[in-house]
C-alpha cells in the first residue's frame, strides 16, 4: 500500500496471469498453441529489414488492417488493432462501459473483466451461468452501462450460436455487448458476420491463440464505423503508435496462410476430443469445449493435489478453485505427445 496510489489502486486485486516457467516443463497452463506460427511468419521474420525500425511504425495500423478487414470481410474503419486483445479490452472498457451503471457480465468468465471494473471504477453485475455451466444469455437485459462475455467462455469453454448473441442483440440495443472471440477458432461460430446489422456489437479477437502468436501482443476489435472511432479517441490518448513494424509484418504473413491456420486448429480440436474421452474414462467429469482447453474435475481427487501430482512430474496446468468453480482443472489442449503424458501421469496419480 502507498499514499501515491489513487484510490482504485489500494482497492485492485490485479490479474495474476498463468505462470511462465523456467525450466522445460509440458506447459497447459495458459491456452498457447503448442505448433509453431505459419511458415510464412518465419521468413517474415528473417526477412524484416531492421533498418526499418529506425523509423516509427504507422500510427494507423493501415496494413495490418487492410489484411484484417479482408480477413473477415469488413470495411478498414470497422477494425481496430492493439497490443494484444487485453489492451483493445481496456481500451474498450474506458471507451464503451464508464456510464455510472453496472456492466453486466457472467458469473464466471475472463477473470480480467473484474480487474478493469475496479480499475475504472465501473460497478459489475454478475449473472450467473445455468445448470449446465453455460451463460444465460436470456439474463443480459442490457440495463447497465454494457454486456460483455467471452465465446467460447473462459475458463468453462462453452459457446453460444450466433443466433443465439442475434437474440441478445436485438433486445439490448442501447449499450454496446462485447463479444470476446479469443478462443472461437476451434470449433466455436463467430459473430462477426452480426457486425454488419448491429452497431453497438463488438467483437474482439487474438493472435494469440489458434494463430501461435501470443508473444507478439497482438489483438484485435471489430465493429461499427462509431464504435472503432470511440476506441481510437482513447487510444490516441494512450498510444499513438499501437502496433510495431515488426508485429505488423508478421501478423500479415500469419493471416496470408489459411491452409496452415486450418490444419493447426483441426489438429487441436482432434486432440481436445481424445482428451476428452480419455480423461472421461479416468472418471473426470468433463465439460464439453470448443476452445482449445478442457476444463475439468474428479469425483474423488482433490484438484489441487492433482495439480500439485502433475506439476511434481513436469506438467502444469491451472487450477481454479473459486467460489463459483469449486476444485477444477483446466487444461490447455497440447500436441498429441503432451496429452499422452498427462493422462499417463493421471492413471498414476487416480488409481
Ligand atoms: N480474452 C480471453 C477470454 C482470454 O482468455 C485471453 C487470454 N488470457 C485474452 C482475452 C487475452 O489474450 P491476448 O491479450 O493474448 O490477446
Amino acid at each position: 500500500m502507498s499514499e501515491f496510489w489513487s484510490p482504485a489502486v489500494h482497492e485492485l486485486t490485479p490479474y495474476v496471469p498463468g505462470e511462465q516457467p523456467r525450466e522445460r516443463l509440458i506447459k497447459l497452463n495458459t491456452n498457447e498453441n503448442p505448433y509453431p506460427p505459419a511458415p510464412g511468419v518465419e521468413t517474415a521474420l528473417r526477412e524484416f529489414p531492421a533498418d526499418h525500425l529506425r523509423l516509427y511504425p504507422d500510427p494507423e495500423s493501415r496494413a495490418l488492417r487492410e489484411a484484417l478487414a479482408r480477413e473477415f470481410g469488413v470495411e478498414v474503419e470497422q477494425v481496430f488493432v492493439g497490443n494484444g486483445s487485453d489492451e483493445v479490452l481496456a481500451l474498450a472498457f474506458q471507451a464503451f462501459f464508464c456510464h455510472g451503471q453496472p456492466l453486466q457480465m457472467p458469473a464466471i468468465t475472463y477473470s480480467f473483466y473484474p480487474v478493469y471494473c475496479q480499475l475504472y471504477g465501473i460497478e459489475r453485475q454478475a449473472l450467473a451461468l445455468d445448470d449446465q455451466w453455460r451463460i444465460d444469455l436470456d439474463a443480459f437485459d442490457g440495463n447497465g452501462s454494457g454486456v460483455i462475455f467471452a465465446n467460447p467462455n473462459a475458463p468453462t469453454a462453452h459457446g453460444h450460436s450466433q443466433a443465439d448473441i442475434a437474440r441478445l442483440l436485438r433486445r439490448v440495443t442501447e449499450r454496446v455487448v462485447l463479444v470476446d472471440e479469443a478462443y472461437v477458432d476451434f470449433g466455436g461460430e463467430s459473430a462477426i458476420p452480426l457486425v454488419a446489422d448491429y452497431p453497438n456489437l463488438l467483437v474482439t479477437g487474438t493472435f494469440s491463440k489458434s494463430r501461435s502468436l501470443a508473444g507478439l501482443r497482438l489483438g484485435y476489435a471489430l465493429g461499427s464505423r462509431e464504435l472503432i472511432e470511440g476506441l481510437e479517441r482513447v487510444k490516441d490518448s494512450f498510444n499513438s503508435y499501437p502496433i510495431d513494424s515488426l508485429a505488423s509484418a508478421l501478423a500479415i504473413a500469419s493471416l496470408e496462410d489459411r491452409e496452415h491456420f486450418d490444419a493447426c486448429r483441426e489438429r487441436i480440436i482432434t486432440t481436445r476430443e481424445r482428451t476428452r474421452q480419455r480423461l472421461a474414462a479416468l472418471g473426470f467429469e468433463v465439460l464439453p469445449s470448443q476452445a482449445n482447453f478442457v476444463l475439468v474435475r474428479h469425483p474423488e481427487h482433490d484438484a489441487a493435489q492433482l495439480f500439485v501430482g502433475l506439476r511434481e512430474r513436469g506438467i502444469l496446468v491451472r487450477h481454479f478453485n473459486t467460489e463459483a468453480l469449486r476444485d477444477f482443472l483446466r487444461i490447455s489442449i497440447g500436441t498429441d505427445d503432451e496429452m499422452d503424458s498427462l493422462i499417463e501421469v493421471f492413471e498414476l496419480l487416480c488409481r
